[in-house]
């Protein structure tokens, strides 16, 4: 007997992530249906996903809601818009698991809310680990939900963790590429522009996740994320460049034995994986052709040239509401780079500013979180419009 389909919601359809899930369901049209899709500002594309997959409800940023309203009104689709209204699809009795892939802080409430009506959660949006881990992961176990890895390091953890859950882990390792300035030195970086920060050598993804992952700081979001994922301490979590980008992640157990998972960089497979745990399901993907990699190699992070590493660090050991307060310094900076404003190097730079100045708060609550972001953002937007240098 088929298993009835698992009904989703994407949020976030019309980004890299989005897309590459629909893709999936494409793919699995008798396993998976599309109940709910959203976006911000890309219209057209939400109407063309819309129209092809017949959801129940979109949700779109406020300046396309009358377009994208009128090009579905002979459709049998509800459109929604606002903050409000991400929040409610989300609960709604016909979605079974909910793929979380907004960007950045905009993504917290829509899971929290998820979370709270006791959907599983395929998570792709770090930062809303790194704002409110403790908020969230606590949330989830009252809840009894499941949150699902779909960031590629830590689906190659879960991944590596199957059948061990009741073996400790001493620690694991975090491969990244290094980003397209791996090793190069800072004074090369300050000079760097937004057409070379955007040309990732082995992903394809959004424009702030890309230049995340120049500066490095993806990799810094991403210890903060492990750590609440599977409940490690800082000196648990490791980064180690691997250029090739063909071993995901590695865990290392009490016996001293490492397990990888590997294969070609390609985001469908961890999204696939955590919208069927623990089922593994057939798929057309590329497969890994060990000739064409001779060698996978290795180095250590130059911590140094790449601050954001260490801020993450820092961020976590302190905790409390200073991993936010770098996520909101994070995004403003970035965004300041893509326009222009600042320099490569002054994204680390105002991230740091921004943690110094920024009350500490030892345990926020979701009010304090949202208060500490909208502070951390002033603090960045004043130090990018000064243009501060290092
Ligand atoms: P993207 O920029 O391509 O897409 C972002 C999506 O979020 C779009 O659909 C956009 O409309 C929506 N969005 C943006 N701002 C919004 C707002 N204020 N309110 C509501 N919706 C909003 O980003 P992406 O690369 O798909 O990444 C999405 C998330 O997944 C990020 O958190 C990223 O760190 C994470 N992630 C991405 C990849 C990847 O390969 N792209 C890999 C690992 C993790
Ligand atoms: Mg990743």
């Amino acid at each position: 007997m088929t298993p009835p389909k698992k009904r989703i919601a994407i949020l976030g359809s019309t980004g890299s992530i989005g897309q590459q899930t629909l893709d999936i369901v494409r793919a699995n049209p008798d396993r998976l249906q599309v109940e709910v899709l959203t976006a911000q500002n890309n219209a057209d594309l939400l109407i063309e996903q819309a129209i092809a997959f017949e959801p129940n409800a979109v949700v779109v940023g406020e300046e396309k809601y009358k377009y994208v309203k009128e090009a579905l009104q002979k459709h049998d689709i509800k459109v929604f818009t606002g903050a409000d209204a991400l929040c409610q699809v989300v609960q709604m009795e016909t979605v079974d698991i909910v793929l979380a892939a907004i960007v950045g802080f905009a993504g917290l409430r829509s899971t929290i809310a998820a979370i709270e009506a006791g959907k599983p959660i395929a998570l792709a949006n770090k930062e809303t680990l790194v704002v409110a881990g403790a908020l969230v992961t606590a949330l989830a176990k009252e809840k009894g939900v499941n949150i699902y890895p779909v960031d590629s390091e830590h689906s190659a953890i879960f991944q590596c963790l199957a059948g061990e859950f009741h073996n400790k882990i001493e620690k694991i390792y975090l491969t990244a590429s290094g980003g397209p300035f791996r090793g190069k030195d800072t004074k090369f970086l300050s000079s760097v522009t937004k057409a070379e920060a955007l040309k990732h050598p082995n992903w394809s993804m959004g424009a702030k996740i890309t230049i995340d992952s120049a500066t490095m700081m993806n990799k810094g979001l991403e210890i903060i994320e492990a750590g609440w994922l599977f409940g490690l301490k800082p000196e648990q979590i490791e980064v180690i460049i691997h250029p090739q980008s063909i071993i995901h992640s590695l865990v290392q157990f009490e016996d001293g034995s490492i397990k990888a998972q590997m294969g070609l960089p390609d985001m469908k497979l961890p999204i696939q994986y955590a919208l069927f745990y623990p089922q593994r399901i057939a798929s057309t993907f590329k497969r890994f052709d060990f000739a064409a990699y001779p060698s996978l190699t290795f180095e250590k992070p130059d911590m140094q040239t790449f601050p954001a590493i260490q801020l993450a660090y820092e961020a976590m050991k302190k905790g409390g509401n200073l991993p936010c307060v770098l996520n909101a310094a994070n995004e403003i900076a970035v965004g300041a780079f893509l326009n222009d404003e600042i320099r490569f190097n002054d994204i680390p730079a105002v991230v740091e500013k921004c943690m110094n100045k920024v009350n500490y708060i030892a345990t926020p609550s979701l009010p304090d979180y949202i208060a500490s972001d909208t502070e951390a953002r002033k603090e960045a937007q004043s130090l990018t419009k000064k243009k501060i240098s290092l």
